[in-house]
């Protein structure tokens, strides 16, 4: 796997306790935070323990237990939130931005969970 993990990113701090967040869910593989900078009014980070770039990086190197419970917590998180659509919620939307295309900032696999307000079509042009 030619991805080099930089353990000095700002999530890999936030796993190591160096930097606060505020918990939304915590499993054995699994952490999801509030996002810094909330651009809706549910904007949820999910990230795996495991020291992973990005979405390709995780769902090709990480354990199957890895997976599950990360899958599973984004489910959970949702339900917890009211925000699934099956269950009368108003929906959500799920992002994992990576590599320079997508404009990933932080270098550790996320996830953002973005809910409570319409959230528009899919992508924007780029500026
Ligand atoms: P991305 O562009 O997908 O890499 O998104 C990185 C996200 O991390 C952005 O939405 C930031 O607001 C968020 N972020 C950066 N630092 C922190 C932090 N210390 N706590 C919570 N969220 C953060």
């Amino acid at each position: 796997m030619a991805y080099a993990y930089d353990p000095q990113n700002i999530f890999a701090r936030i796993l190591r306790g160096e930097i606060p967040n505020r918990t939304v869910m915590e499993t054995a593989h699994t952490l999801a935070f509030a996002d810094i900078h909330p651009q809706a009014p549910i904007h949820v980070l999910v990230i795996p323990k495991g020291p992973y770039v990005c979405a390709d990086h995780f769902a090709l190197a990480a354990t199957d237990a890895e997976i599950v419970d990360f899958t599973r917590a984004i489910g959970r998180i949702c339900a917890d939130l009211g925000i699934q659509p099956g269950e009368g919620g108003q929906g959500f939307r799920t992002i994992a931005n990576a590599g320079d295309a997508a404009a990933q900032e932080v270098p550790h696999y996320h996830v953002h969970i973005l809910s409570g307000r319409p959230l528009g079509r899919m992508l924007q042009q780029p500026d």
